[in-house]
């Protein structure tokens, strides 16, 4: 994070920039329309403190949020586990967009959008695409998250997360090959990250996985509470069992 810059810190979260993000003020079209395009980040920050204030209801706390050219992430201390959980933290991002793009709506009158054009027209349709591109069912997007959410209870996490990386590889290949015949490089390079992080999700939820079922051997770091240990029950379940404490081996005394 040190080669960021710090935006500043909001409802408790460090918000920072990335140095590429000035990239993007080197693409066509977007020094004429900064007002739109610095708005439309302001949009993909809201997105991300949706992830983020949900997040904290469940009492997982946000460590920073980052601003890249191709998107904001969320730095979630901890991923959750719980299916139910990981569908609202994943569902709040492209709500907000969807929220904000009622709103505009609202405040333009539904009948002047249509083809209106204009700033806020504008920023309507983006807040609409930005909802249907995090939709996408493939990691690293928020649908890959809600696409694991709902398989995982049904087809096991580790095996969910590999389905949803998956189609997040398969979509970003043919993403890249696509752009990179039409020659957009911006999106090669979206195209690039998406599989990268594709690749890298997966990495990251397998090896908790094996950890988790004891199969990286001295890799259990998850310390059982005082008197209880943890003892296996088969097929890569554990179970937290009080530890026995045999009374004659007791010092405690006045039991013979
Ligand atoms: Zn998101």
């Amino acid at each position: 994070m040190s080669l960021s810059w710090k935006l500043g810190r909001f409802a408790g979260i460090d918000v920072f920039l990335h140095p590429t993000f000035l990239l993007i003020l080197l693409l066509p079209g977007v020094a004429e329309n900064l007002p739109l395009v610095l708005a439309m980040f302001g949009c993909v920050l809201l997105h991300e403190f949706g992830h983020a204030l949900t997040a904290r209801r469940f009492g997982i706390e946000t460590a920073d949020i980052t601003l890249y050219p191709i998107g904001g992430v969320a730095r979630l201390t901890r991923m959750p586990r719980a299916p139910g959980v990981e569908l609202l933290i994943a569902l709040a991002g492209p709500a907000v967009n969807l929220a904000i793009a009622a709103g505009l709506c609202l405040t333009l009158g539904v009948g002047s959008v249509v083809g209106a054009g204009g700033f806020m027209a504008n920023l309507l349709v983006m807040n609409l695409v930005l909802a249907a591109f995090n939709m996408i069912p493939a990691f690293p997007m928020d649908g890959g998250r809600v696409l694991r959410a709902l398989l995982g209870g049904w087809v096991g996490r580790g095996k969910a997360t590999s389905f949803a990386a998956a189609v997040g590889r398969t979509l970003a290949l043919g993403f890249g090959v696509y752009s990179l015949l039409n020659w957009e490089l911006m999106h090669v390079a979206l195209a690039a990250f998406i599989y990268m992080a594709a690749g890298a999700e997966e990495r990251g939820v397998l090896a908790e996985e094996r950890r988790r079922n004891g199969e990286d051997a001295g890799g259990t770091d998850w310390s059982a509470p005082a008197g209880y240990r943890w003892i296996r029950t088969g097929q890569g379940v554990w179970r937290l069992a009080p530890i026995h404490v045999d009374a004659t081996a007791s010092s405690w005394g006045g039991r013979r």
